[in-house]
C-alpha cells in the first residue's frame, strides 16, 4: 500500500439527488460464496508454513499491550464511495452523507486507532442502476446463491441446509449463542444442532411478519418490483461484481435472505442488514473487500422498524449513529478483519448483542470511550499485514516476509470473511516478494500453497503464467 499522507479530509464532491436512507442491524460479514470460514488451510506437502495458528492463541495475545500503543503505522487511505438511492424510502442530504462519513473516520480513530482514512464520493445513483449493473458482473455468485435465498413466494425449506447452518454457528461459542434466547431455551441447549430448529422459527415469523408492512406510499415492502433490490443476496454478488467502489452508501432496505447463514443479531432483531463487509474481488485498498452500509434502520417510520418510536433522536443525532454504529463497524470487518462479538466489553465497535438496539448501541460506544483489548489481536495482525505491504513496495524483500509469516502466524482464526481467502491474500504477497527477489523456486512453492488455501482464487494461476510463461501446474 502507498503511503501517501492524505489527512483526514471529506472530500464532498458535487452532490446531487438527496439519498433515501435506509439500514439495519449491523451487518453480517461473511458469504457462503467464499471458502468455507472453519477449514484449517491446506499446507501442502513441500509447502512453506502457512500453518494456521491454533483458536487458543486469540487469548492469549489478547494480554498484549493496548492497540495504542503499537508501533506500526497504518497507512493513509482514500476510499471511494458511491451514494445509491431507493426513491420509495427516507432520503439522505449531501450535509447527512458528510456527517455519516465524518462520523465514521472519527470513530475508526477513536476505536480502533486508525487516523489516517479518507473518503471520496464517486457516483450518486439509483438502487436498480447500481444492483442491475454490478449483477452483469456477478453471475458465478449469482449462481452460487440463487437456492439459498429465501423464497418470498412459498415457505422455504430449510432441510437441505442444516449442515451449512451448524457450520456457520459453530463458529462462536454455545454460550455466545445462548445470549438470544430465554433463560428456559439457553439452558435446554446442550450443542450447536439444538439451536437450529428455533433459530428457523423465528426466522420465519420475522420475514412472514416483514412481508405483510406497507410503506407510506402504500407499495409492499417487499413488492415484486422492489424485493431484488432489497434481497441481500443480491446485494452479495452486486459488491462482488461492482468494482469502483470501497464504500456503498445506501438509504436502502435489505432484507436478510441468505438463509444458509442465520446471524443470530440479525434473525433476532429485525431480519434486515444494515450494512456488510463483503467480497469484492477487484478492490484494492481494502484487500478483496467492499462494503455497503444503510441509513434505514435509523430513518424510517414503519413501526416495525422505528428504532426511535418516540422521537428522542435529533435528526444530526441520527446521521452519527449510522456512521458510528453502522459505518465504522463494517470497516472494523472490511480493513482489521474483526468479526462480530457478542462478549466483548461495551468499548467495543465490534459488539453486537442481541439487545442492542441502533441507539443503545450507538450510546454504549459514546460512552465508552477506548479501544477494545479483546479486539486486539485481529488489529495487531492487520497492522502487520499493512506493515508488509509497505515494506514490499520499498523492495525490502526479506523484511516483508517476515511481517507477512507474521500475519499467518497471530491472525485468529475466526476473522471477517474467509480465513482461506485471507490467507491465500497473505502467501500470494509472499510469493510476489520472492519473485521480486529472483527466487522462482520459492516463489512457485508459495504460488501452490496459496492455490490450496484457496480453490476460488484465481490470481495463483495468472501470477504462474505471467511469471513463467507457463501453465501452472
Ligand atoms: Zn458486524
Ligand atoms: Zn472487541
Amino acid at each position: 500500500m502507498k503511503k501517501y499522507l492524505v489527512p483526514l479530509i471529506m472530500l464532498l464532491t458535487t452532490m446531487c439527488q438527496p439519498l433515501s436512507a435506509g439500514n439495519s442491524a449491523p451487518a453480517p460479514a461473511a458469504q457462503s460464496a467464499e471458502a468455507k470460514p472453519n477449514t484449517p488451510p491446506v499446507a501442502e506437502e513441500k509447502t512453506p508454513e502457512p500453518t494456521p495458528p491454533p483458536p487458543s492463541q486469540t487469548a492469549e495475545v489478547a494480554r498484549k499491550a493496548p492497540i495504542e500503543a503499537l508501533e506500526v503505522e497504518m497507512p493513509a487511505v482514500k476510499l471511494s464511495v458511491a451514494i445509491v438511492v431507493d426513491g420509495e424510502l427516507s432520503p439522505m442530504t449531501p450535509s447527512d452523507i458528510n456527517l455519516i462519513l465524518s462520523t465514521a473516520q472519527k470513530t475508526m480513530a477513536e476505536k480502533l486507532a486508525y487516523n489516517n482514512i479518507s473518503f471520496e464520493i464517486k457516483k450518486t445513483m439509483t438502487v436498480e442502476e447500481f444492483i442491475d449493473s454490478s449483477l452483469k458482473n456477478a453471475e458465478s455468485c449469482r449462481k452460487n446463491l440463487e437456492d439459498k435465498r429465501y423464497s418470498l413466494d412459498k415457505e422455504p425449506d430449510f432441510t437441505p441446509f442444516r449442515n451449512d447452518i451448524l457450520t456457520f454457528l459453530k463458529r462462536w461459542e454455545l454460550d455466545e449463542l445462548k445470549e438470544f434466547f430465554s433463560k428456559e431455551k439457553a439452558a435446554a441447549y446442550k450443542k450447536h444442532e439444538d439451536l437450529i430448529d428455533d433459530i428457523i422459527t423465528v426466522y420465519k415469523e420475522k420475514v412472514n411478519k416483514i412481508k405483510s408492512i406497507n410503506l407510506p406510499n402504500g407499495n409492499s415492502l417487499l413488492s415484486p418490483q422492489k424485493a431484488p433490490y432489497r434481497s441481500y443476496v443480491n446485494w452479495i454478488c452486486a459488491m462482488q461484481g461492482q468494482t469502483a467502489y470501497d464504500i456503498v452508501l445506501t438509504n436502502e432496505f435489505v432484507l436478510y435472505d441468505l438463509i444458509t447463514e442465520p446471524y443470530p443479531h440479525s434473525i433476532f432483531q429485525k431480519c434486515k442488514v444494515g450494512g456488510a463487509s463483503l467480497k469484492s474481488p477487484s478492490r484494492k485498498i481494502m484487500p478483496q473487500r467492499a462494503l455497503f452500509a444503510s441509513t434505514f434502520g435509523i430513518e424510517n417510520k414503519l413501526p416495525f422498524f422505528d428504532e426511535d418510536p418516540a422521537g428522542n433522536i435529533s435528526h444530526e443525532e441520527k446521521q452519527k449513529i449510522t456512521g458510528m454504529f453502522i459505518l465504522a463497524h463494517e470497516l472494523g470487518h472490511a480493513i482489521f478483519k474483526l468479526p462480530d462479538f457478542y462478549d466483548h466489553p461495551d468499548t467495543c465497535l465490534m459488539t453486537t448483542k442481541a439487545e442492542t438496539d441502533y441507539i443503545t448501541g450507538y450510546n454504549l460506544l459514546k460512552n465508552n470511550p477506548g479501544t477494545c483489548p479483546k479486539c486486539q489481536p485481529w488489529v495487531e495482525a492487520r497492522r502487520h499485514y499493512f506493515r508488509a505491504l509497505e515494506l514490499y513496495s520499498q523492495k525490502k524483500y526479506e523484511e516483508a516476509i517476515d511481517f507477512f509469516k507474521k500475519v499467518i502466524k497471530e491472525t485468529p482464526k475466526h476473522i471477517d470473511g474467509s480465513y482461506r481467502s485471507m490467507l491465500a491474500d497473505v502467501v500470494i504477497n509472499i510469493a510476489k516478494c520472492y519473485h521480486d527477489m529472483g527466487n522462482a523456486k520459492e516463489a512457485k512453492r508459495w504460488l501452490k500453497s496459496a492455490r490450496n488455501a484457496d480453490q476460488y482464487n484465481e490470481t495463483p494461476a495468472a501470477l504462474w503464467q505471467t511469471w513463467f510463461g507457463e501453465k501452472m501446474p
